[in-house]
Parts: C-alpha cells; sequence; structure tokens
C-alpha cells in the first residue's frame, strides 16, 4: 500500500538533507522517483540541503497540478514509484489533495518534507492540509536549539535584524545569520530566519537582540 508521509521540523533541522537522503535510498533499491520543490533557498527547480547536497527538482508553481502531471507522465509510458516533494509548506491545500489522490488511485508513494509553521506561529496551509491527510506525521529527530540551547520550535523573520510577525507569508530567505546569505527583498529589506524556542519567540528575543541585552546596563525589558 502506498503512503503519504509528512516529515516537518523547524527551519534548519535537516529537511531537505533527509529528502535527498530518502531520494538515494529509494532510487539505490532500483525504485523510480520523481523530486519537488518550491522557492528552494539555491534558486527555481532544485532541492538543496545546508550540507551542500542538491538535486534537480521539478518546481511546484501554485497552479501546477500533482494528478494531471503522474497521469500525463503514467500515460506516456513513464514508470513511478514515489514523490519527494520538498518545501511542501509551500504548495497549496488542493495540491495536497492532489497528492493523496495520487497515493490512493495511482499507488504511487509521496513523502513530503515541510515546515509546520510559519514565522507568525500559523500553520501553513500546504502544512496544515497535510496534517489533516497524511497517513502519518513524523517530527524529525534532528532537532535544531535556540540560542539558550533549548530546543527550538518556532521560525523567526528578522528584517534587517529586527524581528517582525507581520507580513507575506512567503519570502524566502536562509536561517544564516550572515547577511550574505539573507535575500534582499524588492524594498532593500534583508530578510532572515532564525530558529527560537515558544519562548523567546514570544518575546522577540533573537540572538542578535539577546546579545545587545546582555552587554546593555539597563534592566531586562521583559514585560
Ligand atoms: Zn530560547
Amino acid at each position: 500500500m502506498a503512503e503519504l508521509i509528512f516529515r516537518t521540523g523547524t527551519m534548519d533541522a535537516g529537511k531537505s538533507t533527509l529528502a535527498l537522503q530518502t531520494n538515494h535510498n529509494h532510487a539505490a533499491r532500483g525504485r523510480v522517483g520523481r523530486l519537488f520543490t518550491s522557492h528552494d533557498r539555491a534558486g527555481a527547480a532544485v532541492v538543496s540541503s545546508r550540507l551542500g547536497l542538491t538535486a534537480l527538482a521539478q518546481e511546484v508553481e501554485p497552479d501546477f497540478d500533482f494528478w494531471r502531471y503522474t497521469v500525463d507522465a503514467l500515460t506516456q509510458g513513464a514508470r513511478i514509484d514515489y514523490f519527494i516533494c520538498d518545501e511542501a509548506q509551500f504548495y497549496t491545500a488542493e495540491q495536497v489533495d492532489q497528492l493523496a489522490k495520487v497515493v490512493d488511485e495511482l499507488q504511487i508513494d509521496v513523502f513530503c518534507f515541510g515546515i509546520l509553521t510559519d514565522f507568525r506561529t500559523r500553520l501553513f496551509p500546504g502544512s496544515a492540509r497535510l496534517v489533516e491527510l497524511a497517513d502519518r506525521t513524523e517530527v524529525l529527530q534532528v532537532e535544531a536549539l535556540c540560542w539558550c540551547g533549548k530546543r527550538a520550535t518556532h521560525n523567526a523573520r528578522t528584517e534587517d535584524g529586527v524581528m517582525v510577525t507581520e507580513g507575506e507569508v512567503i519570502v524566502v530567505g536562509d536561517v544564516d545569520t550572515d547577511p550574505e546569505a539573507a535575500v534582499h527583498a524588492a524594498d532593500d529589506v534583508d530578510v532572515a530566519y532564525e530558529v527560537l524556542c515558544r519562548q523567546h519567540h514570544r518575546r522577540g528575543m533573537t540572538a542578535a537582540r539577546a546579545r545587545a541585552v546582555s552587554l546593555s546596563p539597563e534592566p531586562l525589558p521583559f514585560p
């Protein structure tokens, strides 16, 4: 029986690395798969991991139809045993429904990898639909850490170094604090991401701010 599996974790929990490893493991057994991604940090149509591995992939645009794509490929004689779907949080709910149909009707395994919640702590629509539909949802064992050492469960977005909790849901940046890695948005704001524990996400306490506060003679500005 084919399955729809959702593997989730925070931004630097190693999801893309696991996506590529999963692809490798199945390909090594002679199975034939296809890779998909959306807004990968390396650019369109590539699955890239922070450890330096990359693989070509099909970019999932908002109007991409997984069901149509799969039926067309099979009709043309292609063999498909599994899909690797990276950055699945960016897929639409409809696309996740299509993936469930591909699993059930065409017996193709679908392995999805993605972040659960956005920088506002809200579920991404694609992730919400995956939690609703997946045969299994697994939280990745490689856990990212907040600067305080606690388990990082939330994704923070910073703009020019300041944490924000409002804005467009999809702005691609990196968790690397190196300004070179930050994405220059249209209005020339440096957007970056950082993983935090819930307490420090609630307080807007990024690593940089914690450092600044610890050097400041003022009392801690906690409410
Ligand atoms: Zn913390």
